[in-house]
């Protein structure tokens, strides 16, 4: 079996198995546990179409019975999960060519499974995105604005909540059909710093999709 999970549909599977932990943890009544069960069985098989018989058998959470069995489910899982192609340093010039002196990305930010390559360069105070949207690397760099104020944020990407320092708002120039001076129109919204810790909380790719298809004028 190849695999078929998208990292942030992982994501999902985890965040609802925890939710199935807590059913284990602070439910006495197995009814209202088998309930919760099928319900969040639902929820997982939801969010994929075409799934294959065998693939249909792996998403089958009905033999999870305890909590310990949650987490040897979940890396058996991870084996079939896959994130974003991996990306040359030359990729990554080409694609945000306009920059003088680009800071790269750390070299180990791909080992990992990522729903998008995020990191930031310090001596600018930009963060960069690189996404691959229907097998087409696209990417949108994001000065961080600081406020200077204790107010939380939310990371419109994976909806962590947490102070300037940890989710920050940035804003990104986007390109317009009208390339004439005074044509421009930037978007401005919360993004987390740390782009490892937002690719293991992030669920939904549409937001992401949508703010980068802004940025890049797809429509
Ligand atoms: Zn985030």
């Amino acid at each position: 079996m190849k695999a078929f999970i998208k990292k942030h549909e992982y994501n999902y599977i985890r965040k609802r198995l925890y939710d199935l932990n807590n059913a284990f943890k602070y439910c006495v009544d197995t009814n209202i546990i088998e309930a919760n069960k099928a319900y969040i069985q639902e929820k997982i098989l939801h969010i994929f179409t075409n799934l294959s018989e065998e693939e249909k058998e792996m998403l089958d959470i009905s033999k999870i019975s305890e909590p310990l069995q949650i987490d040897k489910y979940l890396a058996e899982l991870n084996e079939y999960v896959y994130g974003m192609p991996y990306i040359t340093d030359m990729q990554i010039n080409k694609l945000f060519k306009k920059e003088k002196k680009l800071k790269l990305p750390n070299p180990n930010a791909q080992d990992s499974k990522n729903v998008y390559l995020g990191w930031i360069d310090e001596s600018t105070r930009k963060l960069f995105v690189a996404y691959n949207m229907n097998g087409k690397l696209i990417g949108m760099k994001c000065p961080i604005t600081n406020h200077g104020s204790n107010n939380t944020h939310m990371c419109a990407l994976c909806n962590h909540i947490g102070e300037e320092n940890e989710v920050a708002f940035v804003s990104s120039l986007c390109k317009t059909d009208n390339t004439k001076e005074g044509a421009y129109k930037s978007i401005g919204f919360d993004i987390c710093l740390d782009s490892e810790k937002c690719n293991e909380r992030i669920v939904t790719i549409e937001k992401l999709e949508e703010i980068l298809r802004n940025v890049n004028n797809i429509k």
